[in-house]
């Protein structure tokens, strides 16, 4: 017989399977049930939409052995995408990004998430910017504007 456990949050009696591993709690195992864990998290992460970024940024930084140093009270949370001009949204569903999702730009990326290093911009602006260098992003406008001029030219 597989064992149970009642998740204290639904009160449903569910099997071990359903709650994650964490070490050093009484049994191994969370108190709280996945579905009732992914909830809190969501619920948590749209309360809390500025520290919800930089906590996923600090998992992002851990994994690639980055420095990590930033508060919410140290950056600057502008309306609007300063590259863009598009206004920014705070606390959208996370893997639900949209081009106006404020995101972390570190503005040189290996410099890692320093107050001074990373800027608030949209989603939109920082997935175009990438990890491309300023002379790069020139050539890739300068192709775009060819494109859609020639593509004007012929559709005239
Ligand atoms: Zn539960």
């Amino acid at each position: 017989m597989s064992k149970t456990k009642t998740c204290p949050k639904c009160k449903v009696d569910q099997l071990y399977e359903f709650f994650h591993r964490k070490s050093g709690s009484k049994d191994g195992m969370q108190s709280w049930c996945h579905e009732c864990t992914r909830e809190s998290v969501l619920v948590w992460q749209r309360k809390n939409p500025r520290k919800a970024l930089l906590h996923n940024a600090k998992g992002r930084a851990k994994k690639a052995g980055l420095p990590f140093e930033l508060t919410v009270h140290v950056l600057n949370w502008p309306s609007h995408c300063p590259v863009l001009g598009i206004p920014l949204i705070y606390g959208g569903e996370r893997g639900r990004q949209h081009a106006q999702s404020a995101s972390l730009d570190r503005v040189i990326p290996h410099l890692g998430y320093t107050a001074t290093n990373v800027r608030v911009i949209s989603w939109r602006a920082n997935s175009i910017k990438g990890d491309a260098e300023a002379y790069e992003l020139h050539k890739v406008a300068e192709y775009a504007t060819r494109c859609e001029e020639e593509g004007d030219e012929g559709g005239k």
